[in-house]
């Protein structure tokens, strides 16, 4: 079947701006395949050399063992260069208006002479052809602008594997030079959580309903939000948008308050006419010199980082564990005794396990 087109799979095919080089990523690989310099890779990324930062994403997202080893090594010498950007979450179901909106805040943002990069966490890509990507061209205007890199969501792997990747991709392109960074999901699932875990604010896009606002969206969600924008706030839906506004503050009220001192806000915009959204970011800069006095700012990034170690941890040992097994062959054998009620999966698990362990010498 023919792939989607879609906005966040435009870079490969918008190659235009003059910044960008004509190699592909892939072309890239294939000719190194011998010989990585991590240092010229290195180089290339802190030159701002979007050509070089997309092949080094591409070593990220590959799950060959020795891109992995050069990976790592590109990302510890960006780390130290890195840290320097606004990164900020953006979510809302399908069809609530992220791309149009990011469009429009990107715009504006490139307008203020800063380097924006969007990446995204779509876990749901390897299968469906992704709920977070339309069946057009998203961001058309954005993908052309010379400061702006828009980069798909790694289109294999779990969902905890997908954040991991994209974590590091931020690393990368911090060190290359973006001080802003969005990093888009769909509020659909569990992935909200894991860009919340990586981001300094948290945008959650709603749409005014009728009468049942806070419907379809998971309180979980609401209370990690640091501003709620009504989009599509302009024509007939204007009334129904600020009366939402209302009701989402009162809902936005009832949570306990957040260590960051900050009060939540409801924002209206829409982002087709292009209104309220120098509001949104004028409600982020005010979050940054806020949070820095307080201090939040540093202590969040510091408690994600304790939680991305632990996260890093678990994500290599299930890998590992699963590279393991399926060498030997032994997942598929255990799933058809637990299928054939041979074994139970408990005792299955605590087999495999133990081989696992035994290999090393555990
Ligand atoms: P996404 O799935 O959340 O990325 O949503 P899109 O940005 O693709 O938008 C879905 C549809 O809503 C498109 O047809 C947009 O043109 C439309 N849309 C997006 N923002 C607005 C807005 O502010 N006002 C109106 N009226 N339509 C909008």
């Amino acid at each position: 079947m023919k792939k989607k087109e879609s906005a966040l799979n435009v870079l490969k095919g918008i190659e235009s701006p003059s910044s960008v080089d004509k190699n592909s990523a892939k072309n890239f690989l294939k000719k190194r395949k011998r010989n990585f310099d991590v240092d010229e890779i290195v180089k290339g990324i802190f030159e701002g050399n979007i050509s070089i930062l997309s092949s080094a994403i591409t070593l990220i997202e590959s799950n060959l063992p020795k891109h992995r080893v050069i990976a790592n090594q590109i990302i510890e010498k960006c780390l130290p260069h890195s840290g320097n950007s606004v990164r900020i979450g953006i979510t809302g179901v399908p069809g609530v208006g992220k791309s149009t909106f990011i469009e429009a805040l990107g715009i504006y943002l490139i307008g203020q002479d800063h380097k924006l990069a969007v990446l995204a966490i779509d876990p749901s890509s390897e299968h469906s052809g992704g709920s977070i990507l339309g069946d057009k061209t998203r961001m058309e205007h954005l993908s052309v602008e010379k400061n702006a890199f828009i980069r798909p969501s790694p289109s294999s792997g779990s969902l905890g594997g997908v954040a991991r990747k994209t974590r590091e991709t931020i690393i990368l392109c911090e060190a290359a030079g973006f001080d802003t960074i969005f990093i888009e999901t769909v509020g659909v699932g569990q992935s909200e959580t894991k860009v919340h875990s990586m981001v300094d604010f948290f945008l959650l896009l709603m749409l005014a309903g009728a009468g049942d606002e806070l419907q379809g969206i998971k309180r979980g969600i609401m209370e990690m939000a640091d501003t709620v924008i009504i989009n599509k706030a302009d024509g007939d839906n204007l009334n129904k948008a600020k009366l939402a506004k209302i009701e989402y503050e009162n809902a936005l009220h009832m949570f306990p308050p957040s260590d960051s001192t900050w009060i939540p806000n409801v924002l209206l915009t829409s982002a087709i006419k292009d209104t309220g959204i120098a509001e949104v970011w004028n409600s982020i800069t005010d979050y940054k010199k806020l949070t820095k006095q307080n201090s939040f700012w540093q202590h969040n990034r510091q408690q994600q980082a304790k939680y991305w170690m632990h996260e890093t941890i678990n994500e290599s040992l299930k890998s590992n564990f699963y590279q393991y097994a399926n060498n030997k062959n032994e997942i598929g054998q255990f799933e058809t005794k637990v299928l054939n009620g041979q074994i139970n999966p408990f005792e299955a698990a605590k087999v495999l396990l133990d081989n696992y362990f035994k290999g090393f010498g555990v």
